[in-house]
């Protein structure tokens, strides 16, 4: 018998009730598939408005030990709480776990309204890398003492042409950063049967960072994937690793979807293009996510606390049980990952899903958040 710890924070605004419409699926699909075989062990850690309440911290002493020895964590939305000394509590969670690699799964469910014609053809997963780039946080105002000092050392010492009001940013992408990210994301695509991985950068503009992640994500393949993975064009059989510059890439995933498969791509670039795909195939509304490091997965819904219709059972559960299915993939249980994406299409052609998607699918009827959760646990 597997039974497999998940520490979870319920999180804050919908969180709690996204949680009570979305465990109950996730627990029946497991038990669905494996009868008692398999078994998820839920252990709550506080965080946020909760964790506060209860302890006086957003994030507790108790939550981050247990988490820095977890492999397997879920979490909802979390309010940036305001006048802390971080910018939000899920930056400090990546950057203390350094969870480097933020994934995004985007397929098309039947049914949603889509703003292209075949939204069928989009099956792509996203690996950004989440700890580098212009998200450094390494930046000057215009006209600020740090920004002056730093464009007379440009002009002075390195004879760069610099004019000295410009607000300035330092974009730092390393070999090793790139590395570890273009792994996870080969490791996926040879584990899932996946035909290729994309190299997404802006390399003929910004050679030694954008370029660099590109060479050094082939380095990689050529050093450590001999056998597994062939480049774009030459002999040999495995997941094809090929590249291209991120606007070709824009226009390419509208044009020719069928042709991608994973992306691996630089912080910026995955911001861009896992919402620009998203909406591809109908919006966010039902978009998991994982950001992950080498040791810790910590899955999540991509949406917010969604302030606005916080506990009024308006809320779509789905990004959280999707997330939850991804979870199950991770762990290798396929099955019961499958009868979930099975009962999301379902409920999505009986067209009764709740508001937020019933804009999005013509003649559907509303229901509330913890009656979509009974619909799924239904049709499982
Ligand atoms: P949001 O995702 O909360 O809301 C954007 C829009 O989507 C709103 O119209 C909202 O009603 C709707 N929406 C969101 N989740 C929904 C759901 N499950 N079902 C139906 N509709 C849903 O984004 P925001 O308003 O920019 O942020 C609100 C708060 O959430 C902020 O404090 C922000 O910091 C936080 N936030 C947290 C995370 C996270 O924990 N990963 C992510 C994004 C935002």
């Amino acid at each position: 018998m597997a039974t497999k710890t998940v520490y979870y924070i319920e999180g804050d605004g919908v969180g709690p009730e996204v949680w009570k419409a979305g465990r109950p699926v996730l627990n029946a699909a497991i038990e669905k598939a494996y009868g008692d075989t398999n078994k998820l062990d839920w252990q709550e850690l506080l965080a946020g408005e909760k964790g506060y309440a209860e302890t006086g911290e957003h994030l507790p002493k108790a939550t981050m030990d247990a988490l820095s020895k977890a492999d397997l964590a879920m979490k909802g939305p979390l309010n940036t709480p305001v006048g802390e000394g971080f910018r939000s509590l899920n930056v400090t969670l990546r950057q203390v776990f350094d969870l480097y690699a933020c994934i995004r799964p985007i397929k098309y469910f039947k049914g949603i309204e889509s703003p292209v014609k075949r939204p069928e053809l989009v099956d792509m997963t996203v690996f950004r890398e989440n700890t580098e780039d212009v998200y450094a946080g390494i930046e000057y105002q215009s006209g600020s003492p740090e920004a002056k000092k730093l464009i007379e050392f440009l002009v002075d010492e390195l004879g760069a042409n610099v004019d000295s009001t410009a607000g300035v940013g330092i974009k730092p992408i390393t070999p090793a950063g790139s590395k570890r990210l273009v792994k996870k994301a080969l490791d996926f695509a040879i584990a899932e049967n996946k035909p290729s991985v994309t190299l997404v950068h802006k390399g003929n503009i910004m050679k030694t960072t954008e370029g660099g992640f590109r060479k050094w994500g082939y380095e990689l393949a050529d050093q450590e994937y001999a056998g597994k993975v062939v480049r774009e064009g030459a002999d040999g059989d495995g997941v094809i690793i090929k590249d291209r510059i991120a606007d070709a890439m824009f226009q390419n995933v509208l044009m020719y979807p069928e042709q991608y498969s994973v992306i691996a791509t630089t912080n910026l670039n995955g911001d861009y293009i896992s919402d620009a795909l998203a909406a591809q195939v109908g919006g966010l509304g039902l978009a998991p996510g994982v950001n992950m490091g080498d040791t810790l997965a910590f899955f999540e819904p991509t949406h917010g606390t969604a302030p606005t219709i916080a506990g009024k059972d308006m809320a779509n559960p789905g990004s959280l049980i999707l997330s939850g299915a991804m979870m199950l993939e991770h762990l290798g249980w396929h099955e019961a990952a499958a009868l979930i994406h099975a009962s999301v299409e379902k409920a999505l052609s009986d067209k009764k899903v709740t508001v937020d998607l019933a804009a999005q699918i013509k003649g559907s009827t509303e229901v509330g958040c913890q009656e979509f959760g009974e619909i799924l646990l239904a049709n499982l």
